[in-house]
């Protein structure tokens, strides 16, 4: 039996890794939890489980009796304190970070979906991991896919990774169509149904640019080896080429539940209640070039993942402040990349060499990106 703690229980990630659970009560068990502010829903979770290690992360959260752990300090405790295998990082965005350095320095293996981690600090993760005899399991659906291709291939074998890409909403909106469309468009995924940053996030392409970083800093490829493909069906979730030419794809139904699943049993490989892929169902997929020039968020992530130092950071710092803005109305769609890129202008060089370097980095991109807005008149 497999003791999990789930960090960001009450997200759309967290809720996935609760199903899996429910699903297989011989093989894991909810070691804790943790919500930001949602208590209704963890405290519903934590009686379903019968889990008593609960952690609300929000500051600004009144205390409850069953619930242990308040605050980011909390969150290390919970970390800290419970005896789980593995530590599922279902935290959106940059705050994913701290609780991913935690769970390795506690030599806890880490079923990653917060990509902000590997974005933000992806080589000193992997040292820490390393360091501490942890493991990291990307769930990423994309990383999975790679993860279990390298796996089984080696990573001799691996030339060039390919990720596939929906392609969003407005994956054939003409481009003076992207100027006026709404925060209701871009919530539409056409094959998803994901927390609303990472829905944004692929209306732009964002997050198949902080996917490409991810890709690079995990797996230890350079940029120029990391190609994006757009598949609107999202059945095959990432390919491999290996220095003999050939690719090999991951297929699978579009379920977050498949990569979460994955981490939690690997290195096994078990049945499991999803339901199978057939191929003679009908299927079509069709693949296509991204269109770069509308969608700079994408070039723009290759750039600094080119640049590296603090580029990647940079990036992610900029473009979270641009869609806290966006859905603020402050902003068009169109100065998200605009916001981005003009803050990847300035100054980025450095590698950072610890975590505080990296803390640093971001505060001070996130200004940048503030000083932007201030600038344009849109705060
Ligand atoms: P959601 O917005 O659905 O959920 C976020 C979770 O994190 C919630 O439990 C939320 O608590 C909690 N949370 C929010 N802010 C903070 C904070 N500042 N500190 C601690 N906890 C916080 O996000 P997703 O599940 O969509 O995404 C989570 C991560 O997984 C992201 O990094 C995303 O990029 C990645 N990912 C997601 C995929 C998906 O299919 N959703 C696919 C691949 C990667 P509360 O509910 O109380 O606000
Ligand atoms: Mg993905």
């Amino acid at each position: 039996m497999k003791k999990i703690l789930i960090l960001g229980a009450t997200g759309s990630i967290g809720k996935s890794g609760l199903d899996i659970i429910r699903q297989h009560p011989d093989k894991f068990c909810l070691a804790g939890m943790s919500a930001h502010k949602n208590a209704d829903a963890l405290l519903q979770a934590a009686g379903e489980f019968n889990c008593k290690n609960l952690c609300l992360t929000s500051e600004s959260t009144q205390h409850i009796d069953s619930v242990s752990f308040y605050g980011s300090d909390g969150l290390k405790e919970l970390i800290k304190s419970t005896d789980c295998d593995i530590i599922l990082n279902g935290i959106a965005g940059a705050a994913g970070l701290v609780p991913s350095i935690t769970a390795l320095e506690n030599h806890k293996d880490l079923a990653l979906a917060n990509k902000e981690t590997i974005v933000m600090a992806g080589l000193l993760i992997r040292k820490l991991a390393a360091k501490n005899n942890a493991r990291i399991l990307p769930v990423d659906s994309e990383h999975s896919a790679v993860f279990s291709l390298t796996q089984k291939y080696g990573k001799d074998a691996l030339d060039s990774i390919v990720l596939t890409a929906s392609g969003g909403p407005f994956r054939n909106t003409p481009k003076e169509k992207l100027e006026t469309v709404t925060l209701a468009d871009t919530l539409k995924h056409p094959t998803w149904n994901m927390g609303q940053k990472i829905t944004i996030d692929s209306a732009t392409l964002a997050n198949k640019g902080l996917e490409v970083i991810e890709a690079c800093r995990l797996f230890d490829v350079p940029a120029e080896k990391v190609h994006v493909v757009v598949h609107p069906q999202s059945l095959v979730h990432s390919l491999i080429r290996t220095k003999d030419g050939v690719l090999y794809a991951q297929i699978s139904e579009p379920d977050m539940k498949h990569p979460i699943l994955q981490a939690f049993f690997w290195p096994e490989f078990q049945p499991n209640k999803l339901k199978l892929f057939d191929l003679a169902d009908n299927v079509e997929m069709t693949f296509q070039k991204p269109r770069t020039d509308d969608f700079r968020m994408l070039p723009l992530a290759f750039e600094a993942a080119k640049k590296s130092g603090q580029y990647t950071i940079a990036y992610n710092a900029a473009n979270e402040v641009a869609v806290a803005a966006f859905i603020q109305t402050q902003i068009k769609f169109l100065d998200i990349p605009n916001l981005t890129e003009e803050v990847l202008a300035r100054d980025w060089t450095g590698e950072p060499s610890d975590f505080d370097e990296v803390f640093e980095a971001d505060k001070k991109a996130r200004s940048a990106a503030k000083e932007v807005l201030s600038k344009w008149g849109a705060l």
